[in-house]
């Protein structure tokens, strides 16, 4: 394993005192961190649990001008076979609250949407129904503006509170969350959220489980869920769905090693097993080049890549 260079054995160091040595892990290979179960080693890979740690943790990562890569649950994300080189801010710990005042909820970044959706149900909160199946971190999810079913996170979050490089905490409400399809404001400032206040709605507890179960059958009955994925592998192109353009190109099934365009849904890549990638952007690509020549709509990947190659020259 190679050894981590100066600067990040320097911040390895000053991160030590932040915070317990428990939450610092180094060479932290990504597939653990992954819902495709892919990605090399990340240099350093840190889990701030609360807003201080987290003010604390970005002090010294501005300090010590490493490279940062900000992480939630890997629900949305390729990660390279090489891994990630610096430090990698993993929010899944950030749960320092989950409460509930009137009708808004205030969590933490790292609690699963699904829990989120949960608690609002079981205080009668309707708005956040269409959250259950989507298997990312709250953060993750304003970060994407995530949808599905006609509902999205810029109809319910209200405010947020994200710390920048400088470790200030910053506090930014209504439209200068700047949401549009699958964008946030924290596509541009690369601040890190760490809380969220939700503005929902008074409902009827029943009738919220009720659609909660419906969109749950709906998901189950027509994605791979079975196996490991990153959800919906490209954008929805204007005038069309990814899925069915890759479908009507009769590409179900394509396949580069364990990488496979599945079978029950053309819009998600699986990993049937041991999957690279490599493996799976072999698929991305040749899917992409079979589309633009059947249809000549460039399909764009939704899953982010992040990390680098595994380095061959040696
Ligand atoms: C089976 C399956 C079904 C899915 N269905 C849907 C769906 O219906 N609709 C949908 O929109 N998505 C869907 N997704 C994709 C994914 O779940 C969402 O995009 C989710 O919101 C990503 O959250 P995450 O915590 O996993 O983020 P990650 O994948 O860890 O990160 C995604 C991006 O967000 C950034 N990020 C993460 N946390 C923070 C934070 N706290 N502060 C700043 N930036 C952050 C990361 O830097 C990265 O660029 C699906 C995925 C799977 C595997």
């Amino acid at each position: 394993m190679k050894k981590l260079n100066s600067k990040l054995q320097a911040l390895c160091l000053a991160l030590q005192k932040r915070v317990n040595v428990e939450q610092i892990h180094l060479h932290e290979l990504m597939s653990a961190h992954t819902t495709f179960k892919i990605g090399g080693p990340a240099d350093i890979f840190i889990e701030p649990a609360n807003m201080t740690e987290l003010s604390l943790v970005m002090e010294e990562i501005g300090k010590a001008r490493v490279p940062m890569t900000i992480h939630g649950v890997g629900s949305n994300v390729l990660v390279r076979d090489g891994g990630i080189r610096g430090v990698v801010v993993s929010l899944a710990n950030m749960k320092q609250k989950l409460a509930c005042q009137d009708t808004v909820i205030t969590a933490g970044a790292g609690y699963m949407l699904k829990d989120v959706s949960e608690f609002a149900w079981r205080h009668s909160l309707t708005g956040l129904e269409f959250a259950i199946g989507i298997p990312g971190s709250l953060g993750g999810a304003v970060f994407m503006n995530a949808g599905a079913y006609d509902g999205e996170m810029s109809q319910v979050v209200h405010a947020v509170r994200a710390v920048g490089r400088d470790g200030v905490i910053r506090e930014y409400v209504g439209p200068a969350l700047d949401f549009a399809y699958r964008h946030s404001l924290f596509h541009d400032n690369g601040e890190i959220i760490g809380e969220i206040d939700l503005q929902l709605q008074l409902g009827q507890a029943d009738k919220i489980k009720e659609r909660m179960d419906e969109l749950t059958v709906r998901r189950e009955s027509k994605q791979p869920l079975e196996y490991p994925s990153a959800g919906s592998t490209f954008k929805r192109p204007t005038g069309y769905y990814a899925g069915t353009l890759i479908e009507q190109t009769g590409l179900k099934g394509l396949s580069v090693g364990d990488a496979q365009v599945s079978e029950k849904h053309a819009g998600f890549v699986i990993n049937k097993g041991a999957a690279t990638a490599r493996d799976v952007l072999g698929v991305i690509h040749e899917v992409q080049r079979r589309v633009m020549d059947a249809h000549g709509v460039q399909l764009e990947p939704e899953v982010r890549l992040i990390g680098e190659d595994v380095d061959t020259s040696k």
